[in-house]
């Protein structure tokens, strides 16, 4: 029999209820790195014992959690609005309904975990009985989310989570922001010593993300660029495709982790291009756990995970010079480096651990 973890001694066992983002089902795609988030901390806290239940939209999918299946209409993404853009739910909203569903369950639960960014949680939580833990996998966008998180984050300071320290700064309530980072199943990600001649970027291809520095990128250096990824905005993919019609980039599509790091792990290195203060970064890390080093503008969630010259290059942001000059030097960073770098900081265990302590003192109190 396999020894009891120390945090078995150290942790209650919890009833977890994890109420998913409302933009697409779990596995789509849609909503991004926070899928991934979700779906490593329901494994892992399952794994140490505590009881976790995920709600989602219809077609969420989850190997070993149990998942109950919301219908309703999907939450539009809310990347592109404006600080002004009001609150909007749609009818039969199915955000609506899951909170609906957390509400009648919830004194089956000890605690309940948001990971939507969104106005509705935040204004039900002092409606509930049980403490709601809110992970925000976003930087600030709008001044309603914001006035309606803040009011959370001073009534009950302990219950926001954030990705980063750059993250949490472009909130209001920065100072009480408890810092979880991510983490990975490490088993699922194989690393490569020997890289083929290409680039890669991954990541839903929308405006925020910036693909286009990328190809130009890739272009003036004449490597190829393969572009793994959700299209998120299909408006914004066939204005690239128009305004590069020559640049040596392939799309080749969505994969499930198990493929993406296979394709991602034989490429010289990963280019990441936010444009916007990107929370966290899931796939920076997922390319360190293969090996890969990262080329990524200073700015939010990267510029905390690569280290500069050591795992990678931080290189000034919107500058195509700078990422021309990390791929020029690529050779210079130890692959081993960056895979260890992975292990050190962003296991399963660590991500659990962070997470583990956080609901507990919530818990508690
Ligand atoms: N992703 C994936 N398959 C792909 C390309 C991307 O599953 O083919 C996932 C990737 O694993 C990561 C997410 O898309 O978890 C992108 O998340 P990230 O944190 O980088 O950015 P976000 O979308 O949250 O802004």
């Amino acid at each position: 029999m396999e020894p009891l973890s120390s945090s078995f001694f150290e942790s209650l066992m919890l009833k977890l209820l994890f109420l998913s983002t409302p933009v697409g089902p779990l596995g789509s795609g849609i909503g991004g790195g926070v899928e991934l988030t979700l779906l490593n901390l329901a494994q892992e806290m399952s794994q140490r014992g505590h009881q976790v239940t995920v709600v989602g939209p219809v077609g969420s999918t989850l190997d070993h959690v149990s998942c109950r299946e919301i219908s309703g209409t999907w939450q539009e993404m809310i990347q592109n609005n404006h600080r002004d853009t009001p609150i909007i739910l749609p009818e039969n909203s199915v955000l609506g309904n899951m909170w609906d569903y957390a509400r009648k369950i919830q004194s089956d639960y000890d605690l309940m975990v948001n990971f939507a960014f969104d106005w509705l949680p935040f204004y039900l939580t002092p409606f509930f009985e049980v403490p709601i833990a809110h992970f925000i996998s976003m930087g600030s966008i709008t001044d309603a989310f914001d006035e309606i998180m803040n009011r959370v984050a001073i009534k009950y300071p302990k219950t926001i989570g954030v990705y980063t320290r750059s993250q949490g700064e472009t909130f209001p309530f920065n100072n009480i922001c408890r810092i979880l980072g991510s983490g990975l199943d490490l088993s699922l990600y194989h690393y490569c010593e020997i890289p083929e001649n290409y680039l890669a970027w991954v990541g839903r291809i929308a405006p925020e993300k910036a693909l286009e520095d990328a190809i130009e990128a890739a272009a003036r250096v004449n490597i190829p660029l393969k572009i793994f990824g959700k299209v998120t905005d299909e408006e914004y993919w066939q204005t690239i495709r128009q305004n590069y019609p020559h640049a040596p980039y392939q799309y080749e599509g969505f994969f499930n982790t198990v493929e993406l790091q296979e394709k991602l792990g034989r490429c010289q290195a990963l280019l990441m291009t936010p444009r916007w203060v990107e929370a966290f970064g899931n796939v920076a890390i997922e390319a360190l756990a293969c090996g890969v080093p990262v080329i990524a503008y200073t700015r939010g969630g990267p510029a905390e995970i690569v280290q500069d010259q050591k795992t990678g290059f931080l290189v000034e942001p919107d500058s195509i010079a700078g990422l021309v000059d990390g791929i020029n030097h690529i050779d210079q960073i130890e692959r081993k480096q960056c895979r260890q770098q992975a292990e050190a900081d962003y296991s399963l265990k660590a991500l659990g651990d962070r997470f583990e302590r956080w609901f507990d003192e919530l818990v508690e109190n």
